[in-house]
């Protein structure tokens, strides 16, 4: 990752889909940006100039089921987490994301339909150096059973495990190593998941509205009622991988270091950015 140019897109796409949560239909558009920007989200429904949200972990307000993120207009995001793995895996550092509501499009419920996206807009190498968060010293964060930790690496990877009673999850771990491919062949096809006995209780929050077997693998007991069944077969712990993934990007640049976590999710994950970015002594941009 070091020594690179950053990167945007070369021209603007364009998808339309529901939100997972909110049931409603939104046009998303990506655009290329500036050097040194980074992902900004803009609400084209909304005010222009109070509009815009920054892709970054200081900004995130929810993480109950997804990742939200908000100005100080009110303005939100939600669902942002498979959108911002797929820039990452795609190797995108600057990016406008054009959104007619407030959450983002779940497409097939993975990341794999927003990489076509970027793949078919084509990568742009832009003037400037790409500047990483290199870890320096160990930083963990605990809750109850899970954690989050990272220790200094040459590259960026990610030990991860999940625990489920489950019979179709049970315990798995996978090991996720970035290479230019990786992303892509073993965590973008990743679905998200849910609990068919969970989903009356998210209808009752409101939530999940948007939610079929077209987005999302439902487990009903032991058993995963969509069709084609599973993508992988640990395609579970590849999601929360994928998941974790999105959520770090939040940091507003690449990290160099080696993860591991246990359960983590939306809260954890974010948690764990404040510390890191709390302790001066942690990290420094290269
Ligand atoms: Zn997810």
């Amino acid at each position: 990752m070091l020594n690179i140019s950053q990167k945007t897109i070369n021209s603007k796409v364009s998808c339309n889909s529901v939100g997972l949560h909110s049931g409603a239909q939104v046009k998303m558009s990506l655009l290329p940006a500036p050097c040194d920007s980074g992902v900004v989200f803009r609400r084209i429904d909304l005010e222009a100039g109070k509009n815009e949200i920054k892709a970054n972990y200081k900004n995130v307000t929810t993480t109950n089921l997804g990742t939200t993120i908000e100005n100080e207009h009110g303005a939100k995001v939600a669902t942002i987490e498979h959108l911002m793995a797929a820039i990452w895996g795609c190797g995108i550092d600057n990016l406008v994301v054009e959104l007619d509501g407030a959450e983002i499009p779940i497409m097939d419920g993975s990341s794999e339909p927003f990489v076509f996206l970027i793949e078919c807009a084509g990568i742009n190498l832009q003037e400037e150096q790409r500047r990483v968060i290199e870890i320096i010293k160990k930083i963990r964060v605990e809750d109850k059973d899970k954690f989050v930790e990272i220790e200094p690496a040459k590259d960026f990877s990610i030990d991860l495990t999940i625990d489920f009673s489950n019979k179709q999850i049970k315990q798995q771990r996978f090991d996720y190593h970035s290479t230019f491919t990786s992303f892509k062949n073993d965590i973008c096809r990743a679905r998200t998941f849910c609990f068919k006995h969970e989903i009356d209780h998210m209808h009752s929050l409101g939530l999940a509205k948007g939610g079929s077997l077209d987005n999302a693998i439902v487990i009903d007991e032991d058993k995963i009622i969509n069709e084609g069944g599973l993508r992988y077969s640990d395609e579970f712990v590849r999601h929360k991988t994928l998941d974790f993934i999105g959520d770090m990007y939040l940091a507003g640049h690449f990290i160099v270091g080696h993860f591991s976590a246990s359960k983590a999710g939306h809260g954890i994950n974010n948690a764990f950015l404040k510390k890191l970015f709390e302790d001066r002594s942690s990290w420094r941009l290269v």
